[in-house]
């Protein structure tokens, strides 16, 4: 298992602001910035407008962003 998962909470990423594209990290690929998900997609995420990195979230906002898959494992 991943350590960024591991006995922590979710940590979720942005693979894009449309509906249902928001993704719990399975693992990340620090040293070239792409993120693999829970539900198996590897993408590299949205950065944060201001500061520039990933946009990473502790728990998602709007629940139409969320991926079904990675919330439907996320319990
Ligand atoms: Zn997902």
């Amino acid at each position: 298992m991943s350590a960024v998962t591991s006995g922590r909470a979710p940590v979720w990423f942005l693979r894009s602001y449309k509906d249902h594209d928001t993704h719990v990290a399975a693992s990340v690929a620090v040293d070239i910035g792409t993120v693999t998900s829970r539900c198996g997609l590897t993408f590299t995420p949205v950065l944060h407008p201001i500061d520039g990195n990933p946009a990473r979230l502790t728990a998602p906002t709007d629940e139409l962003q969320i991926c079904p898959r990675c919330c439907g494992g996320a319990t």
